[in-house]
């Protein structure tokens, strides 16, 4: 029998729907008043001072970065095993990424490739460390990478892209760290569609990213309409960018993260049951976990083929495709992409965890509405395979 399981499938109720259609019905469509909501709500959530939104999380990480003053000639540490908005947005600003490989076990970057790179390169000015798959990187203690940042003076950016809501000793995640940055696109834990938030508790760069994100405007359109000043009196101090979100938008915003924490338990069962499932196997592997199961933010669930299956990823994912099962893979490396492989020279053998993860790896089925029948099928399917 064939159950049909979609990589990912995304849920949006009726009270999305009735937060939407009263904007709509408000006249305002654009950042006002439900954006500044969704911002006061998740920086409460974060326990951070500010919180802003923006139209995605790639325009978050560039307006970190930009915050920050990274600019031509500086040199900034991002892992290999990412999505390419991680790196992307070091080019925007005339900076050049230098690629780091994960721990194999975490696929975590560590304290110490950051040590090591700094060492190497005189103008390294800051690092963006990915939460990979929902996971905390090790922020605090010798081998932090909060810590680590500090003692060697560099600024740290964390992509949390995979990691709302997720936690760790020092609590919620971006609650420390110089700036982090979120993605709601469509497929991730919570989502506007398109859209993104930047927190941070430094006042300086919350400032800063407020002007760029709108223009290079001194004070935001919205003010305009509210404040007693005239609605014309405003200056561009910087030609900044066009990267706020609607409040359409920020209308799922605030329902969706609501509903953030039951979503990430039913996404935590799932992984459960496949942890459960695939620890005694010799042919599949688990990423190892470094925070407790309710902290992770289990945005993406990847196996590693080992034994037996070792190097047949494309043929398993081809199998569970005529099974009915969807999946994904995350990531190709970035040193393995034409525009960063040809512009750095980069070479395979450097990165040697994130190769064999890359060639082993399939992101298995995981959202909140998949029933236990769906995981039960996967895990079946999965286990068939393995034992011919
Ligand atoms: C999705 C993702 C992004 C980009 O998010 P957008 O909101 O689509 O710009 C950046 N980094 C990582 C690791 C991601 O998974």
């Amino acid at each position: 029998m064939v159950v049909k399981v979609p990589y990912f499938k995304g849920q949006m109720g009726a009270d999305e729907l009735e937060r939407v259609a009263s904007v709509l019905e408000s006249g305002w469509l654009t950042t006002g008043k439900v954006t500044a909501e969704f911002e006061n709500k998740f920086a409460r959530f974060c326990s951070v001072s500010h919180a802003l939104a923006t139209n995605s999380c790639t325009a978050a990480l560039h307006l970190a970065l930009e915050a920050l003053g990274i600019g031509p000639g500086d040199k900034v540490i991002v892992p290999t095993l990412t999505f390419t908005a991680s790196a992307e947005v070091i080019r925007y600003l005339g900076a050049d990424p230098v690629f780091v490989d994960v721990d194999a076990e975490t696929c975590l970057i560590t304290a110490d490739s950051i040590r090591t790179q700094v060492a190497i390169h005189d103008s390294i000015k800051a690092c963006v460390v990915v939460h990979f798959a929902g996971q905390s990187v090790e922020m605090t203690g010798e081998n932090g990478v909060w810590e680590t940042c500090q003692k060697l003076g560099i600024r740290l950016v964390q992509d949390a892209a995979h990691a709302f809501p997720s936690r760790d000793q020092y609590g919620p995640i971006g609650s420390i760290g110089d700036v982090t940055c979120f993605s709601f696109y469509a497929n991730k834990t919570i989502t506007t569609g398109e859209g993104g938030m930047l927190i941070t508790n430094d006042d300086d760069i919350a400032h800063r990213v407020k002007v760029m994100r709108l223009h290079g405007i001194d004070r935001d359109i919205w003010n305009r309409f509210t404040s007693d000043k005239p609605s014309w009196e405003y200056d561009v101090v910087a030609p900044g960018y066009k990267y706020n979100m609607p409040d359409i938008n920020a209308a799922i915003g605030v329902v969706q993260l609501d509903k953030a924490e039951s979503m990430r338990k039913l996404r935590q069962e799932i992984a459960e049951k496949y942890l459960d499932s695939f620890s005694e196997q010799d042919c599949y592997r688990v990423i190892r976990s470094r925070v407790k199961l309710d902290e992770h933010a289990w945005h993406i669930f990847p196996i590693i083929l080992q034994g037996n299956l070792a190097g047949s990823r494309d043929r398993v994912i081809s199998m569970l495709g005529e099974k009915g099962i969807g999946t994904s893979i995350h990531y190709k490396p970035l040193h393995r992409m034409s525009y960063y492989r040809e512009r750095y020279s980069l070479d395979a053998g450097a990165f040697p965890n994130s190769e064999s993860y890359w060639q082993n790896c399939i992101s298995l089925p995981i959202f909140p509405g998949m029933t236990s029948e769906q995981t039960e099928y996967v895990v079946q399917s999965l286990v068939e395979l393995g034992s011919v």
